[in-house]
């Protein structure tokens, strides 16, 4: 395209002439936009933008070097592209007229040697003919020209013309060349959006990567549903958690419906894993949920610890849940050290039951001896206030003491037998029929004699109590319970045992005005060795497994065992029981 001043020099002639001028100018300004749009349009990275604008300024006017500073995120960006090779002192007036134009559009903190050290050269030796070349490298400048790139009245750069001959920039082409500006302002702000959402989306792809990759290395099996509780993925561990139990994921993935699998009644404990994810597609979170895994008839068979959580859509308003996402953790070995201790635990206290039951037989044969002593010494020898106590007295008073040691040795001893059994569902219950109310009323007896504090107090409230159960277990709760009620209230005071109904079952309640059990504490209290440790309850000895065995008497009965309480105040234990066994296979004695 020709100079503007060219164009309106040439305007005269013959009288259709200057119509015919016009729109032949028109047309080849349409023509030059057309080209110049088409190639910033193509233009995908800041070289391309560049090239684009060297090609379309180049038509305009014959310049040594064009610069693009743009306001990146955190610094300046300075592009050079000359059209020939520049001297240094050409360029280093470049940079200071550069830097004054940055401060007058108030760009701050720029200065030449800044713009000199960030200055990225962009020579592109295609578009300057060499012999358009000067002979030597220009090294002052003649004439320059600065023109804001504003997008949307934001100005986010400078265009600025260098050349080295005076007087190169016709002022006339002034508003064609901010319009070429506004172009490559437009595809360069283009180019910056689409590098920053590359990067974006780069960043979002490698940290996509590392958590694929944390998830798949993890020890733990991971598994992802969706809102129907499909598998839709799991980590290398999980599938072979699954391969364990001859389930072949390759097969059924990726869209594996534990439900449908476990209705085959393929594997059983897969139902249980299915419930456990319905759970949690309602919002719920299962924390170390216990699953059988294994093959049964293994003497530990696979055991999983599962944890599930529901997955919410992101966002301020909570959703439902769109899937679950599940961890499975084998806890095998720890189950098979645990049987082991077990099993040690359960071996010694076999061995100590021999010796323990030889002492309290031979302890109580001589206190019989020597009470018969006494009672003889007593009718031949009359009686002397001033006389010193016998000997067989203080000997009685000692074999007391190591007879009610050896007893409390004992419970210990039985407690610690009792605990594999309840561990391992063995408690082999001997049911018979017998009154609930009797059993109660036997164990509150006895508990009174070593209670001169407490008034224990029995309340029957059902006309037949009788019950087909363990008599034994069944004496042992209740016995457990009040000697916690009593050992708990020092202050004495009173102990409530109740006997009522409750729907089809029994329902017995001891209450006690004890210390209580604080609420952090009370979800623990059945669990093995648990004890509360905190300053009321720490002068008591105990080892934690009355209310752990007695969890599992209840329940290996059907019924249910729990705690009411307030601290300082007292607690309420209960437990229901049924009032024949569920099952059919009773060992009646
Ligand atoms: P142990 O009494 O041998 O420690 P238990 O299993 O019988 O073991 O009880 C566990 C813990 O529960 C006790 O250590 C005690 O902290 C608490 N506890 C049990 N019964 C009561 C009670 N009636 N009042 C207050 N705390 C109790």
């Amino acid at each position: 395209m020709q100079p503007e001043s060219q164009v309106t020099e040439s305007a005269s002639g013959s009288d259709n002439q200057p119509g015919k001028d016009r729109l032949t100018r028109l047309r080849q300004e349409m023509v030059f936009l057309n080209t110049m749009g088409k190639r910033f349009v193509a233009a995908l990275d800041r070289f391309q933008v560049h090239r684009a604008l060297l090609a379309t300024l180049q038509e305009l006017y014959s310049f040594s070097a064009c610069s693009i500073l743009m306001r990146g995120p955190a610094s300046y960006e300075l592009s050079i592209i000359p059209r020939y090779p520049l001297s240094p002192p050409f360029l280093q007036e470049m940079f200071e007229k550069i830097a004054r134009a940055a401060s007058v559009i108030g760009f701050s903190h720029i200065d030449s040697e800044d713009l000199a050290i960030a200055a990225y050269l962009d020579a592109p030796d295609d578009l300057t003919p060499l012999d358009a070349a000067p002979h030597a490298p220009p090294t002052t400048i003649g004439d320059f020209l600065n023109i804001p790139l504003t997008v949307d009245n934001r100005i986010i750069g400078i265009l600025s013309l260098f050349d080295e001959r005076e007087q190169a920039f016709d002022t006339n082409l002034l508003q064609l060349t901010t319009m070429i500006a506004d172009y490559a302002a437009v595809a360069l702000e283009n180019v910056r959006l689409r590098e920053r959402e590359t990067a974006l989306w780069r960043a979002a792809e490698m940290e996509r990567l590392r958590l694929e990759r944390i998830i798949s290395s993890m020890a733990e099996g991971m598994l992802i549903t969706d809102q129907q509780g499909i598998v839709t993925s799991l980590n290398r561990s999980a599938q072979q958690l699954f391969s364990q139990v001859q389930i072949s994921l390759e097969e059924r993935s990726p869209s594996l419906s534990l439900r449908k699998l476990s209705n085959n009644g393929e594997i059983g404990w897969l139902s249980e894993l299915a419930d456990l994810i319905d759970y949690a597609l309602d919002g719920h979170t299962v924390l170390n949920q216990e699953l059988n895994a294994g093959v049964s008839g293994d003497s530990i068979p696979l055991t999983l610890s599962v944890s599930a959580a529901p997955l919410n859509e992101a966002g301020p308003v909570p959703t439902h849940p769109v899937g679950v996402v599940a961890v499975l953790n084998d806890i095998t070995s720890s189950k098979q050290i645990e049987k082991l201790k077990d099993e040690f635990v359960s071996v010694v206290s076999h061995e100590l039951r021999t010796p323990l039951t030889a002492i309290k037989g031979y302890t109580q044969h001589l206190m019989r001896r020597l009470e018969r002593r006494l009672r003889e010494k007593r009718q031949t020898t009359p009686a002397d206030p001033q006389q010193k106590e016998p000997p067989e007295s203080y000997d009685l008073r000692s074999l007391q003491i190591v007879q009610s040691q050896s007893e409390q040795l004992e419970r210990l001893v039985n407690d610690l037998l009792d605990l594999s059994r309840a561990q391992w569902g063995e408690m082999n219950l001997q049911y018979s029929s017998f009154y609930l109310a009797d059993a109660l009323s036997e164990r509150v007896q006895l508990a009174q004699v070593s209670a001169e504090e407490h008034a224990i107090t029995l309340d029957i409230q059902v006309q037949d109590s009788r019950i087909i159960a363990d008599k034994l277990r069944v004496g042992q709760v209740i016995g457990n319970i009040l000697d916690n009620a009593i050992r708990f209230s020092p202050q004495g005071r009173q102990v409530k045992v109740e006997l009522k109904e409750q729907n089809s079952d029994y329902l017995v309640s001891i209450t006690d005005q004890g210390i209580g059990v604080s609420p952090e504490y009370i979800d623990h209290i059945f669990e093995r060795f648990y004890r509360v440790r905190n300053t009321a309850s720490r002068q008591y000895s105990g080892i934690g497994l009355g209310l752990f065995v007695a969890r599992a008497i209840i329940e290996a009965h059907g019924g249910h065992i729990w705690v009411e309480s307030n601290e300082g105040l007292g607690s309420t234990f209960s437990f229901t029981l049924p009032r024949a066994p569920h099952t059919t296979l009773l060992e009646l004695s």
